[in-house]
């Protein structure tokens, strides 16, 4: 049947391929035209993905969406749009008659992929919940509207939804192609009289489940029964006890609840054998905070704002007021109350009807905001996280999108939550590095809470003891609000920082001390006066490093240009960038000699240490060896917070936000590991790390003590550390980055070349280079040179950098060149505003 000729439809669609901007289609007559944020189905080569709609180029769809077949012949003049391919392709399928993905987010990711030069598909993946690309079948069903409405309609739509009046859900496909066709659907849905939705497939592994055992109509007879009855008597003491338990509890116990009571699975299957008892699953809603350490005590009396808290909130406040884009830094001491004035502030926005979003950098290891954030907003509160299971995270993000919270707590991909009507973003712990995504899309979470705060009109406030120095120069520049706590509540004193030179006690001791003296009297101190210890080394492991007496070679890597890990509880020795490992050999590879030592040291070998130097002492070690099992790391802080663990030993991880009140003793080994690294953000990461390490002593009512080891006593960062001085370290360090043409003086792209050779990566990244320069653009091309990981994951590496002030011209200049090479596209890294340039 010919229909009237329509003007041509099109969309702009992204779909989640690398590097690729989005593609062209067109819309069949038959089917509606899609709204922004909608997913639809379409062919790609041979394939056929998921794509969301991302731009409209024929105009928005008139009255919300169009109509099946409508013709658009008032649809204005329309340049020709870009295809894939010679053709454009048609759409196969519209999934959505409403955004999936509401149209601010689709703003966010589009500015995200522009702003980190990666595709438009892979920035919208990182804003999807799990499993929205798979095409995993939908659902319909009639709805309650649809069951009243049913009466009053004609034709197909008439015959629909009689296929469904049994309530059942069908397969979408199926009802589709039964006469009515998708377009009927899609509008019955958009109308409320039938719902389609997406189960997850295949996926009963995605949430978490528990077996309940329920009584059966006859067992609950044969529970009434007296034991005497001859009915009853028949069954075992076991299976009458099961039965007496199920009886009072009408909903079912769960299996692992009765296997606390003694009754055992096989009892159970028994009683359902003699059709006693039935069961179901029932699906758990894992509550991340149940396991979660409650470091913060949960009945705290309301507190009094300090003089210095309020003047902060009411400045804080005064941004708010505005109901405008506004954007502060409250740099505030550890310990000085940010977590309480972050409270107040939501609760105030709440009030005005606006939506709360708090990023944290990694749940697990500062659950004390989060979990102050879910005690006070209860249900109203979602929680985003990598943590979650896929169906856990899948369902948060539906609540969301539902709008049945208007508080979101989470990592940083929870700042493209879809929440609605954003008032106000906190950044906790602004500074830290997991904000910052290190795989493509390698998007800055804190940097794209600035954006979406703009776009949201929303405010933003950055909070840290220890702001990073592109923060802090944007609030000295005035481009945010500063505002300060110097104090720490009750004006405790910070911990005292005392300095270790190591240099004088391996003069005493031998090369080989890693405790110093001070260290082991402090220790036993806090053991005899019952308080508690942190003992912290940013490296994890036994020994760093395997080499031969007899040669001198070193156990490498054979994917890697990094040497092996020795882990001595798990006997082998590993890669921490690959994770190849082996068993520790006990003869050299390369001369057969049985003379092989091992040097260097990390957390593992300070835990034996400990133990050694604190006879009786409970010791125990965090780090991402011994939280490898889910729930590890709550379990270890839980303990440590009911003083069940004398010494924390353990990574970075445990010097983040914790709140120990009996921890009084900070002890930091090898405090310059981190200093002898090529990356220009050393020195900041290391005064960073043990600001905040010493941040943690003293939180109490006890006075705190941090002791750093170090063999630089005189280096700016841990001098200043000590102070905990950070407007001097912030002058000093911005002066080197400035004389060095380093962030935020200037801005920074780093670029990394893969081969399969060095000489191959090296020329390539040499060919791109050169094409840089040729641009003749504002900016300085440096390098190439090999990557300081030359080799990763069997990849050989070469690197350069692009420095100037024009970030987007710097942008521009580098996809340019790239896109006339995709083959190379493919094998480079584009690190926009990079963390870590090793
Ligand atoms: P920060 O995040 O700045 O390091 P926290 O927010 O963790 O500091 O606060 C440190 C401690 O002080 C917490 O135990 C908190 O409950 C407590 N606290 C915060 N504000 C007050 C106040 N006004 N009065 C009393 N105690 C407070
Ligand atoms: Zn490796």
């Amino acid at each position: 049947m010919p229909t009237s000729p329509t003007p041509p439809r099109h969309v702009r669609v992204a779909v989640p391929v690398p590097a690729l901007e989005s593609l062209t289609y067109r819309v069949p007559p038959e089917q509606p035209y899609p709204v922004v944020g909608a997913r639809v189905l379409v062919p790609l080569g041979s394939r056929v993905l998921t794509g969301i709609v991302v731009e409209l180029p024929d105009g928005p769809p008139e009255g919300g969406t169009g109509h099946e077949g409508e013709s658009r012949d008032d649809a204005p003049a329309r340049p020709a749009p870009a295809v894939a391919g010679n053709e454009i392709k048609p759409v196969i399928d519209l999934l959505d008659s409403e955004p999936f993905l509401p149209s601010e987010i689709v703003q966010l990711a589009a500015w995200t992929a522009e702003y980190y030069a990666c595709g438009i598909g892979e920035a919208m993946a990182a804003a999807m919940p799990p499993r929205a690309w798979v095409e995993s079948e939908r659902y319909v069903r009639l709805t309650d509207i649809g069951r009243l409405r049913q009466a009053d309609q004609r034709g197909a739509r008439r015959d629909l939804l009689e296929r469904l009046t049994d309530g059942r859900p069908r397969r979408v496909g199926q009802i589709a192609s039964q006469g009515a066709g998708h377009a009927t659907l899609l509008a019955l849905a958009r109308e409320g009289l039938v719902e389609i939705t997406m189960p997850l497939t295949g996926s009963a592994a995605a949430f978490r489940t528990v077996r309940v055992a329920t009584l059966t109509a006859q067992g609950h007879e044969i529970a009434a029964l007296d034991s005497s009855n001859c009915a009853g008597a028949r069954l075992g003491g076991r299976q009458r006890e099961a039965l007496a338990l199920l009886a009072g509890a009408p909903d079912g116990l769960d299996t692992p609840v009765l296997a606390q009571h003694g009754i055992p699975s096989a009892t159970l299957a028994r009683l359902a054998g003699l059709g006693l008892v039935s069961f179901a699953r029932r699906r758990l809603e894992r509550d991340p905070f149940q396991t979660g350490a409650s470091t913060a005590s949960d009945n705290k009396p309301a507190m009094t704002l300090t003089l210095e808290q309020q003047a902060a909130l009411e400045r804080l406040r005064s941004i708010a007021g505005a109901g405008a884009y506004g954007a502060a830094l409250l740099h505030g001491v550890t310990g000085s109350g940010k977590t309480e004035l972050y409270l107040r502030l939501a609760s105030e926005i709440r009030a005005r009807g606006r939506s709360v979003l708090l990023l944290v950098p990694e749940i697990a290891l500062t659950p004390a905001v989060a979990g102050q954030f879910r005690t006070a907003f209860g249900e109203r509160v979602a929680i985003q996280h990598s943590g979650l299971a896929d169906g856990e995270r899948y369902d948060q993000w539906h609540r969301i999108r539902r709008g049945d919270v208007d508080v979101v707590v989470g990592t940083r991909s929870a700042v493209f939550a879809p929440l609605r009507g954003v008032g106000l973003i906190v950044v906790d712990e602004e500074h830290d590095g997991s904000y910052k995504q290190e795989e493509s899309p390698r998007y800055n979470g804190r940097d794209l809470a600035v954006v979406r705060a703009r776009q949201a009109g929303a405010l933003v406030v950055l909070g840290s003891a220890t702001p990073s120095l592109e923060s802090y120069q944007n609030a000295v520049s005035g481009r945010y609000t500063l505002v300060a706590l110097e104090r720490r509540i009750l004006d405790r004193p910070l911990a005292e920082v005392r300095v270790v030179d190591m240099r004088e006690e391996y003069a005493a001791g031998g090369p080989d001390v890693i405790l110093s003296r001070p260290l082991r009297e402090a220790l036993l101190t806090r053991l005899e006066r019952a308080e508690q210890a942190i003992v912290l080394l940013n490296r994890r492991g036994f020994a760093t490093a395997i080499f031969c007496r007899q040669c001198g070679a070193t156990l490498e890597c054979p994917n890697c240009s990094i040497s092996l890990t020795v882990h001595r509880a798990a006997r082998r020795a590993r890669c921490h960038y690959c994770n190849y490992s082996l068993a520790v050999p006990k003869a050299c590879a390369a001369c057969g000699g049985a003379f092989l030592e091992q040097t260097g040291f990390g957390t593992e070998r300070v835990e034996a240490e400990v133990i050694e130097a604190c006879p009786g002492a409970r010791v125990t070690r965090l780090d991402r060896d011994t939280i490898r099992r889910r729930g590890a790391m709550a379990r270890a802080l839980a303990a440590f917070a009911r003083r069940e663990i004398d010494v924390l030993v353990g990574t970075q991880m445990i010097a983040k936000g914790h709140d120990f009140p009996f921890v009084t003793l900070v002890g930091v080994v090898s405090a310059d590991i981190g200093l002898g690294l090529a990356d220009f953000r050393a020195s900041e990461r290391t005064f960073q790390l043990l600001t905040q390490v010493a941040g943690r002593a003293g939180r109490g009512d006890l006075p705190g003590e941090a002791l750093i080891q170090t063999i630089h006593p005189g280096h700016y960062s841990i001098l200043h550390a000590c102070r905990q001085d950070y407007r001097t370290f912030f002058s000093e360090e911005l002066s080197f980055r400035q004389a060095m043409r380093y962030p935020p003086a200037i801005s920074l792209v780093n670029v990394i070349v893969k081969g399969r050779s060095s000489q191959q990566a090296m020329q390539d990244a040499g060919g791109l280079v050169e094409a840089l320069r040729r641009g003749g653009a504002p900016y300085r091309v440096l390098g190439p040179a090999p990557a300081p990981l030359a080799r990763l994951k069997g990849e050989h590496r070469a690197q350069f950098f692009i420095k100037g002030t024009n970030r987007g011209a710097m942008r521009r200049a580098l996809l340019a060149v790239l896109d006339a090479r995709p083959e190379l596209k493919r094998r480079t890294i584009v690190d926009v505003d990079p963390m870590s340039v090793l």
